[in-house]
């Protein structure tokens, strides 16, 4: 549930509601918004147990039930759309926000070159993974920590921020001491701990929508993350699992204005992992756009044919430039631009 401070209520108000509602056993999560105080009360039942016990307070104007199963990241809760910095640039706002970067990073030499190359045709954050999570326990499983190295070198080189996965709870602190972002992958987006773990890190996140996973699931997936009071979290849709098999996964459009009503939160799509093939790749970004998501995250690769990991969907510089290009001009039409970064080109 959540208590509605009075717009002229002290700090001193909200400071004796926040007493309460932890004598009572609660949860209070504070949003302090530009007209007033909102505190979020979670925990088992809370507004049968306590409504009558505080609508009464000094300072309170109402207490009212939210009523998703899903509290913090709901709209109910927290009307505008809740932007953060990434490190030179804000996501959730009005500009488009691009992460690229190959699947897995693979080699020093060659994660700083894309980065460089994604930065120059107008990426804003550089994605690849280092822990790799595999169908196969064959395949490359990514480079682990010497890759979180090289990532930052690439940071160092460009400005720009990293994002990266971290496949379990133990590989937090690792990933946070090199990356801006933490990944959360779409086989871990029920990982509990793992979303425990992130959210108590304090780091912004990127919460990617398991495979077989509902719209409210991810939601509530997110919600372990909140419960932490980190909201620095990013959704994003990378297709689902249907019968249709001609591509990899299936793009769920409608989740993107659908999670745009429900959440506060940043919304992005993947349309990679969501076509599994390059020559989609563009045409499912720019839908992703004119739906209403605040960005993308794109596979981009120098030598797709080489790549140790998911080359099929992963698009060259040059074409990546011109989905850049492409996606500007859906943005300007639904009256968004591309993010500024304050990042100049080195
Ligand atoms: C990835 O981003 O490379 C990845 C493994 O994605 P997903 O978790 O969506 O499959
Ligand atoms: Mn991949």
């Amino acid at each position: 549930m959540m208590i509605i401070m009075n717009t002229d209520a002290s700090q001193k108000q909200v400071d004796q509601v926040i007493v309460k509602v932890k004598a009572l056993g609660f949860d209070p999560h504070i949003v302090y918004g530009e007209e007033r105080t909102v505190i979020g009360v979670v925990g088992n039942n809370p507004f049968i147990a306590t409504q009558g016990q505080l609508f009464r307070m000094p300072g309170v104007d109402r207490v009212m039930p939210i009523s998703r199963p899903y509290k913090l990241t709901s709209r109910e809760f927290i009307r505008e759309d809740s932007v953060f910095p990434l490190d030179g640039v804000d996501i959730g706002g009005r500009g488009i926000v691009i992460i690229a970067g190959p699947c897995a990073v693979e080699d020093r030499g060659l994660i700083i070159e894309i980065a460089h190359a994604v930065k120059e045709a107008g990426a804003h954050a550089l994605r690849g993974g280092s822990f790799k999570p595999r169908t196969s326990p064959y395949a490359f499983q990514g480079h682990g920590e010497k890759a979180l190295k090289w990532m930052a070198e690439a940071r160092q080189a460009t400005g720009l921020p990293v994002v990266t996965e971290a496949m379990s709870e133990e590989q937090i602190e690792l990933v946070t001491h090199y990356a801006d972002v933490i990944q959360i992958g779409a086989r871990n987006m029920q990982n509990y701990s793992l979303l425990h773990a992130a959210g108590a890190s304090q780091h912004p996140v990127l919460l990617k929508r398991g495979m077989s996973s509902t719209v409210e699931e991810l939601l509530m997936a997110a919600e372990y993350i909140l419960s932490h009071d980190n909201r620095r979290v990013i959704l994003c849709e990378r297709g689902i699992r249907t019968f249709e098999n001609s591509t990899r996964n299936t793009t769920d459009i409608n989740a993107i204005p659908v999670l745009k009503e429900k959440t506060h939160l940043p919304v992005v799509l993947d349309p990679s992992h969501a076509t599994g093939n390059w020559n989609y790749v563009t045409a499912v970004a720019r839908a992703g756009i004119a739906a209403g998501a605040d960005g993308l995250i794109v596979e981009v690769h120098q030598e797709p044919e080489n790549a140790l990991s998911d080359g099929f969907q992963s698009l060259k510089p040059e074409r990546f430039a011109e989905m850049v290009t492409q996606i500007r001009n859906i943005a300007q039409a639904i009256d968004r631009d591309i993010a500024v970064s304050s990042h100049v080109s080195l």
